[in-house]
Order: C-alpha cells, then sequence, then structure tokens
C-alpha cells in the first residue's frame, strides 16, 4: 500500500496536540461534567421531533431559535449567533479574529485548545489567591501582547466564583481586542453579568450555552454582541451548524421557560452541598456561584478512586487545580448519595 508521511501533511500546531478526550467512565451517579440532572420534558420533544422532516436541511440562520433567544437576553436577532454549544462558538471566535488570545488559569481548557489547533498564540495570566483576575499583571500583558481576544469565564470553570466586575470593565476599558464574558454558569449566579453592560461597549461579546440547564445533548449555545461583531464572526460559520431537531426543541424549550424551576432547584442544592461539605474533616469546599463546587482533599486521586468505588463520579482536575476536585450539583437524592460517599472516603 502507497505510504505517506502525515507528519509532513498535517499543519505543525495540529501536530503536537492530543485528541480532546470525554471518556465514558461507568457509574451510578454521574456528577462530573457540570450537566443539569433534569433534563426537557420527553413529551414535548417527542412531538417537536415528529413534526421535523429529515430529508429538508436545518433553516441556515436558526431565525425561530435566535428570536428566542432574543427575547430571552433582552436583545434583537440581530445581536445574536447561534453555535453547535458555545465550544464551536469559541472556535469561530479564534478563526474570525486570531491571536492572541489571552485567557486567566485555571479556567474553561477549550480557550486554549483551540488557539492552539488553529496556530494562534494563546496567553494563560493566573488568577490570584482569591481566584479573582490579578487585574495589574492581565493589564501588563495586555499592554505588551496587544491581545485579539481576551476570554473571562466567570462564573469560572472550575473554581466557581464570579471575577469582579471592576476588573472585569478595566479590561474592557483598557483593551484593543475583543473580550469574551463566558456565561456559561450565569443561570446559577446571583450577580446580574454582563448583558446589561453590551450596548455601552462595542468590544464586549458575552457567550451563553443551553448545555448546563438541561439541554447539553442538543448543542446550542450563543454569542450576544454588537451586530457588527456578529456580521464578522458569522463568515465563518458554517451554514447549517444547529440541526434542526436543536432548533425545535430548544426554541421551545426558551419559549416556555420549563427548565427554569431546575435552576431554582440546582442553587438552592448547591448551597446544601457547601454548608455540608464544609462541615466534612479534610474537605475544604469553595463558594460556587456556578452548578458545581470544587473543594480541595488531602489526596485527590485516593478520594476521586473512593467516590468512584462507591458509583459516584466526579471531576479529577489534576492537570489545572493540584489538590481539588470538582463535583456537580445533581438531584437531592443524587447529592445526599455523594455526601455520604464522601464522608466515608475522608474518614
Ligand atoms: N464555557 C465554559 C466555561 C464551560 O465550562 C463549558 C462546558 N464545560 C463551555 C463553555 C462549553 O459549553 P457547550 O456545551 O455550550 O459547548
Amino acid at each position: 500500500m502507497k505510504k505517506i508521511d502525515l507528519g509532513k501533511l498535517v499543519r505543525p500546531s495540529v501536530c503536537g496536540l492530543r485528541a480532546y478526550s470525554a471518556k465514558e467512565i461507568p457509574c451510578k451517579v454521574k456528577l462530573d461534567a457540570n450537566e443539569s440532572p433534569y433534563a426537557y420534558d420527553s413529551r414535548k420533544i417527542a412531538k417537536l421531533a415528529a413534526a421535523i422532516r429529515t430529508n429538508r436541511y436545518p433553516d441556515p440562520e436558526s431565525r425561530e431559535l435566535r428570536k428566542a433567544a432574543g427575547k430571552r437576553f433582552g436583545v434583537s436577532s440581530e445581536n445574536i449567533l447561534q453555535g453547535n454549544g458555545s465550544d464551536e462558538l469559541i472556535y469561530y471566535l479564534i478563526a474570525a479574529f486570531s491571536g492572541p488570545v489571552l485567557f486567566p488559569v485555571p479556567t474553561f481548557s477549550m480557550y486554549g485548545i483551540i488557539s492552539r489547533a488553529l496556530g494562534e498564540t494563546d496567553i494563560a495570566v493566573p488568577l490570584d489567591g482569591e481566584f479573582d483576575i490579578d487585574l495589574e499583571r492581565t493589564l501588563r500583558v495586555v499592554k505588551k501582547e496587544k491581545p485579539k481576544l481576551i476570554f473571562l469565564s466567570s462564573p469560572n470553570n472550575p473554581t466557581g466564583n464570579c471575577f469582579s466586575s471592576e476588573r472585569i470593565l478595566k479590561i474592557i476599558e483598557t483593551s484593543k481586542g475583543i473580550i469574551v464574558v463566558d456565561e456559561a454558569y450565569q443561570p446559577f449566579s446571583s450577580e446580574k453579568g454582563f448583558l446589561p453592560l453590551l450596548k455601552d461597549y462595542p468590544n464586549l461579546v458575552i457567550m451563553r450555552t443551553l448545555s448546563k440547564i438541561g439541554l447539553a445533548a442538543l448543542r446550542v449555545g450563543f454569542l450576544i454582541a454588537d451586530p457588527q461583531i456578529i456580521r464578522e464572526v458569522n463568515k465563518v460559520r458554517l451554514p447549517f451548524n444547529v440541526n434542526s431537531f436543536s432548533q425545535a426543541i430548544a426554541t421551545a424549550a426558551l419559549k416556555d421557560r420549563g427548565l427554569d424551576s431546575a435552576i431554582r432547584n440546582i442553587v438552592s442544592e448547591r448551597n446544601r452541598l457547601f454548608l455540608a461539605m464544609a462541615k466534612i474533616d479534610g474537605i475544604k469546599p469553595y463558594p460556587s456561584e456556578a452548578n458545581f463546587v470544587l473543594f480541595e482533599v488531602k489526596d485527590p486521586v485516593a478520594t476521586y478512586n473512593a467516590l468512584l468505588k462507591k458509583g459516584v463520579l466526579v471531576r479529577n482536575l489534576a492537570d489545572s487545580m493540584k489538590g481539588c476536585l470538582r463535583v456537580t450539583v445533581g438531584t437531592p437524592e443524587e447529592n445526599t448519595v455523594f455526601l455520604k460517599a464522601l464522608k466515608e472516603c475522608a474518614i
């Protein structure tokens, strides 16, 4: 058979990458991926799916979906760009604007992974001791490296806190680049977020996703920004990026607000989890504004394995936050199983 030297063909920036691995680990209680434990009504889904004609392409512009999202976020459809999850929108942003791409660390890994996949320079600036933006250092790097894009996940994954809004504002005001405030976890936060400031800052982009509020299977995310920015990013979007099923179900869920009560349950369970975890010897949970709790343990690998042995899957953050694990808020029953298992492991 003919031999080819793939190493010479593959883009050099891709050669050194490793594929994103999201292994399926069998477990009874799945609390590792920041998903919602509550799904959208399956009868409504069946009805919506039955109306879809699979021989036709989806609406390339997801018009109904963008209209429903616009209503939800208090903006016009022109301010919204739809994505196959916000991961895809991160890809589009970097493809459209290029690097350098700056972000604080630890944070969501895809900002760096996608920058590198596209051959763009990524600049990671460590957070301060309170998991907040190190403003002085960030502004220094912004001045020197002039990043075209800055990603700020607030609430931040995996730390769970919101960054100080004054610091975010200072960066928006100082930088000549695009600031993306990734509000994937905003529905669980007590802070109001950055949507109200969109009108004041033409370089501000808000990113939202439906993945954390019960629709992860659909892969739907949104950019919300000035129409000028939306038009530029839309140029690199693939024509039918959100499929017909996702468009129909996400539109219905945004309109009927069928997932809102689940958000309230998750917030109240998160607060219960935090308080109960704080009482366990050897466990240090960090306050969270998201649908997960970051916690420090003496031996994260042993605790992770012991929890898994009891059927509870959490996220081991060995790569990004030494000594820490992250647990997603589940149903009250799941959280009780987790707490019982954690108490037994911590002994
Ligand atoms: N941003 C942050 C901060 C996240 O934690 C995640 C998911 N882990 C995403 C974006 C990606 O979400 P989506 O499912 O919409 O691609």
